[in-house]
């Protein structure tokens, strides 16, 4: 096996990687794993929602959640993840997608949302068993095979395909846990752990008869059903990793080498199945992130790490069963916790976070006059990316990249075909030879695009206040403007741009000669210099319009409507 480390590979590697001065907040996580992780690396944990650089939260990020982060601060999830996360909306997208790519997203079983297209399973019933799960569960809860779909057609659930012949290790229906980190939705960066975890059912595999279909130790391989029955082994011994109900994923690779499988094809099929079940919301994935986001240099806010699970049918094809955004890292066993820890561990270095973008902000919020922001240019955008990619390529560690990589061709049939995502392919393409070549450092070759006209600033259009500084304006629009109600630990990333931007439009109303004069008497004899005073408008004059009167009358109508 070229690519994948084993448990032993993972756990001895070293990580050189040393950030002191980084701050956690763990307050809404419950796993030990991440505050040991923490300790690992010497960071700090802190209540504050001010002091840290990184969020870690057990559950989806609020939008208000998400409108208060501050732009030196990273979140474990992104605004939306649900899109993949929650069954009836995965469905929904990856069912949009088969309809237009029908060979090349087959890899999810036919999968239908009820009530809403119960006409169509209608026709389904009677050729097969079905799988029926409530839309917002998890582990297994509320999950029953069927033969008959009527009783539940009107009812809220999805419906899927039975796979009915799975791969079987020692007889047993298994399935995987493959850890798959989303780091960056535009550009997008996948990277997939090498190690995870496959759960065994505990009964012995038959094909689904009307006797068995109400043995869930059988067809469900839920750690949360299975580990409840007198036959569940516990894995006590991470140097046997390949015994037990659960065993690590490198130990059930391992095992299919040995029968003589293709286990590297297997491996570039799951990573396709990745790359474009997030293909399938990256467009609106990258909206909400987009349409909110507060950071203005370059550094990705949100992250997740996504637990897909993947299920092998007796011809080695993998099928997509469902996506986890809030997976578990609970540590049962032992092998848990070496894998969960290494895990988290390296998802934390590849973020490469840096105490600079805390400090630059902290410094600009304290100088004495506001300073907007400079937007970065595409070539400083470039260079950042790559930047970030020479960062990324030295601290895999136990993850692979999966996107972008050598298929980013056949991947980019699935993108939306707008320019601004063609604008990033070229730099997706650019990060990808900086891939294939970690040590060199390309130089980058940007394509000559026609010149953008350049948009003139607002307050430099307006002869008359071009004098103005931000200062000035600062200084006007605070006086004009109530009060802040927050205090600074509530405040918005970048509460003093909505200062500026509030009065900003506030003022952009007209103001005649003569109120313009009231204002300058009434503001401490201080001189209003924006915005200047505009005439006042011409007097309406009233024309005399010819008015013309028509009458009707009723006629026959012989003809038909067409
Ligand atoms: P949950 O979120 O409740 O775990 P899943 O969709 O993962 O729901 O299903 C639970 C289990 O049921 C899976 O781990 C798998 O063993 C089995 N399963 C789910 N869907 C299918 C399917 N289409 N074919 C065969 N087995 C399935």
């Amino acid at each position: 096996m070229s690519e994948i480390f084993t448990l032993q590979q993972l756990a001895q590697l070293q990580r050189n990687f040393v950030r002191r001065k980084i701050q956690i907040n763990l307050e809404q996580t419950k796993y030990k794993v991440i505050d040991e992780v923490v300790q690992i690396l010497d960071w700090k944990t802190t209540p504050s929602e001010f002091e840290c650089h990184i969020f870690w939260k057990d559950t989806y990020v609020t939008d208000e959640e998400y409108r208060r982060l501050l732009p030196y601060q990273r979140i474990n999830h992104f605004p939306g993840s649900y899109m993949l996360g929650k069954k009836n909306e995965l469905c929904r997208n990856l069912n949009k997608m088969r309809k237009q790519y029908p060979q090349d997203y087959d890899f999810y079983p036919k999968t239908w949302h009820l009530p809403y297209q119960s006409e169509e399973l209608r026709n389904k019933q009677g050729t097969g068993i079905f799988i029926i799960k409530p839309e917002a569960n998890c582990q297994g809860r509320g999950i029953f095979l069927t033969k008959k779909l009527d009783p539940f057609l009107d009812k809220h659930y999805v419906v899927q395909e039975y796979i009915s012949n799975p791969y079987l290790i020692d007889g047993l229906k298994f399935d995987l846990r493959i850890y798959v980190m989303l780091k960056s939705i535009t550009p997008l960066k996948i990277f997939m752990y090498q190690e995870g975890l496959a759960r065994f059912s505990t009964k012995k595999y038959v094909k689904p008869q009307k006797k068995n279909l109400s043995s869930v130790t059988m067809h469900l391989t839920n750690y949360a059903i299975n580990k409840r029955s007198k036959d569940f082994v516990f894995n006590n011994d991470t140097n046997k990793d390949d015994v037990g109900h659960k065993r690590s994923l490198s130990s059930v690779f391992k095992y299919l080498k040995e029968q003589g499988h293709d286990v590297d094809q297997l491996i570039s099929q799951i990573k396709s199945v990745i790359v474009k079940t997030i293909q399938s919301v990256q467009p609106d994935l990258s909206h909400l992130y987009r349409s909110q986001q507060h950071n203005v240099d370059g550094i990705e806010q949100c992250f997740e790490l996504f637990g897909f699970d993947i299920l092998l049918d007796s011809n080695l094809k993998p099928w997509l069963l469902e996506v986890n955004h809030t997976p578990s890292f609970s540590t049962d066993t032992p092998l848990d916790k070496i894998i969960k820890k290494n895990l988290i561990l390296d998802t934390l270095i590849l973020l490469d976070i840096r105490n600079k973008p805390k400090k630059n902000y902290l410094d600009q919020k304290r100088a004495p006059t506001f300073q907007r922001p400079q937007k970065l240019s595409q070539d400083e955008k470039e260079k950042q990316i790559n930047q970030f990619t020479i960062f990324e390529n030295k601290h895999l560690n136990g993850y692979i990249r999966v996107y972008p990589d050598e298929n980013l061709q056949y991947y980019e049939q699935f993108m939306p075909p707008k320019q601004k995502e063609k604008e990033q392919t070229i730099i997706i393409q650019q990060q990808l030879e900086f891939t294939k070549q970690p040590d060199k450092i390309l130089k980058l070759q940007t394509e000559s695009k026609p010149p953008l006209a350049k948009i003139p600033k607002r307050l430099s259009t307006n002869k008359s206040f071009t004098e103005l500084d931000g200062q000035t304006i600062q200084q006007l629009t605070l006086r004009t403007v109530a009060p802040q109600t927050r205090t600074p630990s509530q405040q918005r990333p970048f509460s003093s741009i909505a200062v500026v931007n509030r009065p900003m439009s506030a003022v952009r109303k007209p103001l005649y000669g003569n109120q313009h004069q009231n204002l300058n008497q009434s503001s401490n004899q201080q001189k209003l210099i924006y915005p200047p005073p505009i005439e006042q408008p011409p007097k309406p004059v009233f024309k005399m319009l010819q008015i013309k009167t028509f009458s009707f009358q009723k006629i026959e109508n012989t003809q038909k409507n067409e």
